[in-house]
């Protein structure tokens, strides 16, 4: 036993190790991937449950990474975080998403809201409003074709700042997700609170996942509860992490709006998501 244990700290050390290089040379090759062009969007469409069309997407960042492969945002997020790198990040994916979204319009794609993602740190920066509308300026998107989510956690912190983004950004014609929705521990009550401020929740795929007929648990209540709460608060749904027709089944029961998930489509490429939207209506 005692060898053993031995064995397993050596194996502990040493990827370890691999994980603090990693971890440090990702670091100082985030601050080229930028300029070096590795830094790209995928889209994953989000389908109306009762007619089954793509109504709209979410733009979800990669990393073509020359040595590591494809880094996960989960990896580098986290990174451009905490070294303030996510602002200059941050503005391309905007522009990005802005600029991709008019040029399919205008090449007579049929025209849907794309959702981006706003970090936790970067939802409560001053400049966040000029930024968004200068890209919504410079791309001449019409503002109700950009949809932000945020956190659940992130939109408990402040509640007086929190709301005054959140009614500016509405003012402007955005609407706004509340992402990873189940997960930042909000009372059913304090959701109240965010009627006319949210204008859609987006349940955590850990309870989509769970979803079933055989296997009943919490995520069943759960999830029926608070689509009826949302649509009791004027709130759309979308459920994320869909894999199975059983989970579609019962989020059509429940009446849930909208899902995004494997079971449809991972995120795809642009060029793949403009093909998925020109001619693969199902
Ligand atoms: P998120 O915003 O909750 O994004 C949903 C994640 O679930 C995505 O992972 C998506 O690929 C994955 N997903 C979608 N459908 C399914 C499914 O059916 N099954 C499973 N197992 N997974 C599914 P991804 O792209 O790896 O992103 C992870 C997280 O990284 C995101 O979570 C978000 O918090 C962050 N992130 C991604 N892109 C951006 C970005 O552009 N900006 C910021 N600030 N964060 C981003
Ligand atoms: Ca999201
Ligand atoms: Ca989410
Ligand atoms: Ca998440």
């Amino acid at each position: 036993a005692k060898a053993k244990g031995k064995n397993t700290y050596q194996i502990f050390t040493s990827s370890m190790n691999i994980e603090a290089y990693k971890l440090f040379a990702l670091e100082s090759d985030l601050r080229k991937a930028l300029e070096l062009n590795q830094l790209e969007l995928y889209y994953q469409p989000q389908y109306s449950v009762g007619t089954q069309q793509i109504i709209g997407a979410e733009a979800l960042i990669r990393w073509n990474h020359p040595e590591w492969g494809l880094v996960s945002p989960g990896e580098f997020i986290p990174i451009a975080e905490e070294t303030g790198m996510i602002i200059e990040i941050g503005k391309w994916i905007k522009e990005t998403a802005c600029f991709q979204n008019k040029a399919w319009q205008d090449a007579g794609l049929p025209a849907i809201p794309i959702s981006i993602n706003l970090s936790a740190h970067r939802f409560l920066q001053k400049d966040l409003l000029e930024n968004i509308k200068d890209i919504l300026a410079k791309t001449k998107l019409d503002p109700k074709y950009l949809q932000v989510e945020i956190v659940e956690t992130s939109l408990l912190e402040n509640e007086k700042v929190v709301f005054s983004i959140l009614d500016e950004l509405r003012k402007i014609g955005i609407k706004i997700f509340m992402d990873d929705f189940g997960t930042g521990y909000s009372s059913l009550s304090s959701l109240k609170r965010f009627k006319k401020r949210i204008d859609t929740l987006k349940i955590d795929q850990s309870f989509i996942n769970k979803l079933s007929r055989t296997n009943v648990d919490g995520s069943n209540f759960f999830t029926k509860t608070i689509i009826e709460l949302a649509h009791h608060l004027e709130m759309d749904v979308v459920a994320e992490g869909v894999e199975t027709t059983e989970q579609l089944e019962i989020l059509k029961e429940y009446n849930c709006n909208h899902i995004q998930g494997y079971l449809f489509s991972k995120p795809i490429p642009a060029d793949e998501f403009a093909a998925l939207l020109k001619y693969g209506r199902f």
